[in-house]
């Protein structure tokens, strides 16, 4: 990992990056991110966001630009479904996690967002990753669905590159010979980030699995492998949703999958105060 000159852990000081969006650290906290695939409507997205937060998650997403397979999908709101997210924000106090898909939009979606999505499709796009790392706005960079590792921090790389030092990683699934699940999460991405790198790193077991009785395990095996934190769809109504609405959990689910995450987090620190010099031997 040579090149990376920016987002490697460094030998001598092994500072991790911490990021500060309102009242939310991530890197030091675990982060949980919630909220529709796609801005719909007014109602749909300050429900669901309501439910969320009563729920205990710390950010809303939702995008209002979607990069669909089909031409003929549901496209997003633009503009419109930036606006409702932004009521949704003064509703509920969560910060805002949105897409953005284009370069000509970043500097106008910064005044919507308080962390830019680059999605796995867009991983890659180099204009679009020099013009985030132009912002003083955090990227949460997802992992491309057919990168590597190394590929994938040297996109987060660019963003550094260009002065934004505040990248989260988010693995959302790989592309394998699989079809049972929509992707094949790699959850061993998480400790070999830490091994390599300062940045954080969240795992995105909805797009990760498309399968809604997997979410909650996987989210669980992610807090256990290190994650920072993991970002979850959430619809008040899935049966409704315009976008991925096999793997939108209904709020009853997501408020279940809080409540074990929070065990599993209290039942960790205690396992670390008991184990927290112990070292793995071979
Ligand atoms: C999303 O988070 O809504 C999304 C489109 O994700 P991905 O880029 O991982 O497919
Ligand atoms: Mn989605």
């Amino acid at each position: 990992m040579k090149d990376l000159k920016l987002t490697s852990l460094n030998g001598e000081d092994n500072r991790r990056t911490v990021i500060t969006v309102d009242n939310v650290k991530i890197g030091e906290d675990f982060v949980v991110i919630a909220g529709p695939c796609s801005v719909e409507s007014e109602e749909q997205t300050i429900k669901t966001a309501q439910m969320v937060k009563e729920a205990g998650a710390n950010m809303l997403r939702g995008g209002a630009f979607k990069p669909r397979t089909s031409p003929y999908a549901f496209q997003g709101l633009g503009l419109k479904g930036l606006k409702i997210l932004e009521k949704a924000k003064k509703e509920t106090g969560l910060p805002i996690v949105t897409e953005v898909l284009d370069p000509r939009d970043v500097s106008w979606v910064c005044e919507y967002a308080d962390i830019l999505q680059i999605g796995t499709r867009n991983m890659q796009n180099f204009s679009l990753l020099k013009e985030v790392g132009k912002v003083d706005k955090p990227v949460l960079l997802k992992r491309g669905m057919y990168s590597t590792l190394k590929e994938w921090l040297s996109c987060a790389e660019y963003i550094l590159a260009e002065g934004n030092p505040n990248v989260i990683l988010c693995e959302r699934g790989i592309r394998t010979f699989e079809t049972y699940t929509r992707n094949t999460l790699d959850l061993s991405i998480v400790p070999s980030v830490k091994e390599v790198s300062h940045l954080p790193i969240i795992v995105d077991p909805s797009h990760g699995t498309g399968r809604l009785s997997i979410i909650e395990p996987m989210s669980l095996a992610a807090m256990a492998a290190g994650a920072d934190g993991i970002l979850i769809e959430v619809h008040y109504n899935p049966c409704e949703a315009l976008c991925d609405k096999d793997q939108a959990m209904s709020p009853e689910m997501f408020s279940i999958l809080m409540r074990k995450l929070q065990s599993l987090h209290s039942w960790m620190n205690e396992i670390n105060q008991v184990t927290g010099n112990m070292t793995t031997t071979h």
